[in-house]
């Protein structure tokens, strides 16, 4: 069997890495899917919405992310009514997510409780229910860092674009992880980390980056777009192909027009 790795940089070189970039975020600067969390300056909020948004869909979390941000704008406050929470989160189900959520609050007030939010050096998996892909959403918005977050979904499109069979493992696989890694290095490349000091926009850079060109390089809207692409046309079953902007480049959307 061929060496993944290998079969996945040898089809996806750095110009196609490149082109498959520009291409994303252009269609990504038309399609993008307005949250409430996308726009937040506040971690913690972010973080909360992180975790509601595993297993569950974003338009299933909007509205208990409204009324949770509305209750409890810091963990400390959310740390102090428990049972305030849990029914806030209950119409999401998984009731043991929302009880490690509540670990999660009670640590983060613990711990950062006098600090407006971690610094570069904190180590977030450290909380309890951050996990690889968390964590990578954190430290691209809040640091600006170039990290790829990997989910199942994210995970099904770079699977596509190289040709191989998808399983739910494969997002640990180091083939997958060095063309991602490889591909937000790349992306990235021409951003001023800088000048972005924490969540939000990030502010006009000295060396003149037009706003496009900023968030075409920012790492976590690069996050988001493949998370959008997922979402609306890169779906499990029956892939929209026609419309995505990243047919010419795919494996899998070239073996469908053969067959
Ligand atoms: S062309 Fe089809 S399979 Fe390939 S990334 Fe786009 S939607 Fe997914």
């Amino acid at each position: 069997m061929a060496d993944r790795r290998k079969t996945g940089l040898r089809l996806l070189s750095e110009k196609k890495l490149r082109s498959i970039h520009r291409d994303l975020m252009k269609w990504f600067s038309g399609a993008r899917r307005q949250y409430p969390w996308r726009q937040t300056h506040n971690w913690f909020h972010l973080m909360m919405a992180e975790l509601m948004l595993r297993r569950t869909r974003s338009d299933q979390v909007a509205q208990v992310y409204s009324r949770f941000t509305r209750n409890y704008r810091n963990a400390a406050r959310a740390s102090e009514d428990p049972d305030g929470v849990r029914s806030i989160l209950q119409s999401l189900g998984l009731n043991w997510r929302n009880e490690q959520m509540l670990d999660t609050i009670q640590y983060v007030s613990h711990r950062f409780g006098n600090r407006h939010a971690p610094s570069a050096g904190d180590d977030l998996t450290e909380i309890p229910g951050v996990g690889d892909y968390c964590n990578s959403m954190l430290r691209s918005r809040l640091f600006g860092e170039s990290r790829a977050a990997i989910d199942s979904n994210v995970a099904r499109i770079y699977c596509r674009l190289v040709g191989e069979p998808y399983d739910p493992e494969v997002r640990r696989k180091k083939w997958l992880k060095d063309l991602s890694g490889r591909f937000m290095e790349l992306a990235t490349a021409q951003s001023n980390p800088a000048a972005r000091k924490g969540p939000g926009p990030a502010p006009a850079s000295p060396e003149g980056l037009s706003h496009a060109m900023e968030q075409a390089t920012d790492p976590f809207e690069i996050n988001l777009a493949f998370l959008d692409l997922a979402a609306l046309l890169c779906r499990p079953s029956q892939p929209r192909c026609l419309e995505c902007p990243l047919r010419k480049h795919c494996e899998f959307a070239k073996s469908m027009q053969k067959s």
